[in-house]
């Protein structure tokens, strides 16, 4: 079965012809399920095929497409609180999908929401409590837009010209290798100073703000959850340290926007991320459930906890891709690749 489904999915990667009406004949085998999808960026899709960094963004108008497409298939889309009720029921259950969005960018409520709200569906909110507050880097952010704007930039003592599009997102993956880790923020402040970027207008031009959000929060569409105050890799701090980055991301936005966050969100989200001690955290932190971005699909009896996430790649712009998904066989071939 295994071997199937790897061969399966790689087939499927490549022709819609085959998986979408091979997507129809699993519906039947396959049976009530819920799948629950994430990703952090939208832009129109003019400006995505020029983005360093676009696999982090998910092609608005495909977006549009997928969310008529899934309707128009008989999925509900739902919010993780209606998700969990149905685990938890005994009754059959339908299938339906949640779609989150992590960190929280500008794009989240320029963009993003209003493409839910024209579908009439609920979308889930992880949000980073360091980006509206301001106190975390978004180096990333800001060095794609530098990538994407300027002819030239200066990065570490060197001087890059920047002439196609391929080349800046070559230039962006080699530079963003090289300053993942604890000195990003302090290595993006050094680069921001060489090339006369004022680095608060850039966070404030990609950053959400808590005005946004308090509009967002309002909104019956919208399920406000919580990822972190910094983003921080949970399996990697201490019990007392992780535990605040759960606990403190909660009750900044449950003071902020008045609201009773229930929904957590685990940063980078793979089993090397987050594992049983860190579950156990976010139920001591007061959340009702978390989520990981181990690939799956969610049934009866899910435990609220390591809930399965499937990440949408910027780059998987086909509904094939997405069928991946639906279906389960992404996550079944992530476990044969031992990629969890
Ligand atoms: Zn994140």
């Amino acid at each position: 079965m295994t071997l199937l489904a790897l061969a399966a999915a790689k087939a499927m990667m490549a022709s819609s012809a085959f998986v979408l009406p091979l997507a129809k004949a699993a519906d039947r085998v396959l049976g009530p399920r819920g799948c629950c999808l994430t990703f952090h960026r939208t832009a129109p899709s003019g400006q995505w095929e020029r983005l360093p960094n676009r696999d982090f963004y998910v092609d608005a108008d495909f977006l549009d497409r997928f969310l008529g497409y899934v309707r128009e298939q008989g999925w509900d889309v739902v919010t993780i609180g209606d998700a969990l009720r149905r685990t938890a029921s005994g009754e059959p259950i339908g299938r339906y999908i949640n779609f989150s969005i992590d960190d929280c960018y500008r794009d989240t409520y320029e963009l993003l929401v209003p493409v839910f709200r024209r579908h009439n569906v609920p979308v889930t909110l992880f949000v980073t409590t360091g980006i509206p507050d301001g106190t975390l880097p978004l180096w990333a952010a800001g060095l794609e837009d530098a990538l994407l704007h300027r002819g030239r930039v200066e990065v570490d003592g060197e001087s890059i010209g920047l002439s196609s599009s391929e080349q800046r997102r070559a230039v962006f993956a080699q530079i963003a290798a090289r300053w993942d880790g604890p000195q990003a923020g302090s290595r993006y402040a050094a680069f921001c100073a060489d090339n006369d970027i004022d680095i608060d207008a850039m966070h404030w031009k990609h950053a959400i703000s808590w005005d946004m959000l308090d509009v967002l929060a309002r909104d019956p569409l919208v399920e406000i959850g919580a990822h972190t105050v910094s983003h921080a890799r949970i399996a990697a701090l201490s019990p007392d340290d992780a535990l605040h980055e759960l606990a403190d991301a909660r009750l900044r936005l449950n003071e902020r926007l008045g609201i009773d966050v229930q929904h957590f969100a685990f940063p980078y989200g793979r089993a090397a991320d987050c594992g049983p001690r860190d579950f156990a955290l976010a139920r001591e932190a007061g959340f009702a459930s978390a989520a990981t971005t181990r690939k799956g699909l969610v049934h009866a009896g899910q435990d609220a906890f390591s809930i399965p996430r499937n990440t949408m790649n910027g780059s998987h712009r086909s509904l094939a891709a997405m069928e991946m998904h639906l279906t389960g066989l992404s996550g079944a071939a992530a476990r044969v690749m031992g990629r969890v």
